[in-house]
């Protein structure tokens, strides 16, 4: 799973797994983020967070998150789901990038904005 640390402004992107009780953490540059992507996967709920691609944009990459935590046994399903969707620019800081996420009634919302690339 990926998870992006918040721990400081670098913000980096963490692979988190966990296996029979295992839990291993990649791509932190320190060992805060060891510690935080432990905590965060050993959640039962948490806001999701992703970084997806966008095209058109000013930027290639978008940072997207839940508008509530989800429970842990919806996490696999929402990152299919999240990973599949193709955005294009312009997008607005809070905009609504789908609606009730599997039935859920949270929305998945962008924390930036990304104009179209002039
Ligand atoms: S892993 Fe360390 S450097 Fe990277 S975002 Fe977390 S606290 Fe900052």
């Amino acid at each position: 799973m990926i998870i992006y640390c918040k721990r400081c402004t670098m913000g980096c992107e963490l692979k988190v797994n966990e296996s029979n009780g295992n839990i291993s953490v990649e791509g932190n540059l320190c060992k805060k983020g060891a510690a935080y992507g432990k905590e965060e996967i050993l959640k039962e709920e948490r806001v999701l967070t992703f970084k997806l691609p966008i095209k058109n944009g000013y930027f290639n990459k978008i940072h997207v998150k839940t508008s509530c935590e989800i429970s842990k046994e919806l996490w696999e399903k929402v990152y299919e789901l999240v990973y599949s969707l193709e955005l294009e620019a312009p997008i607005e800081v809070g905009e609504v990038i789908l609606e009730n996420i599997l039935g859920t009634g949270i929305k998945l919302v962008s924390e930036r904005k990304i104009d179209r690339e002039s």
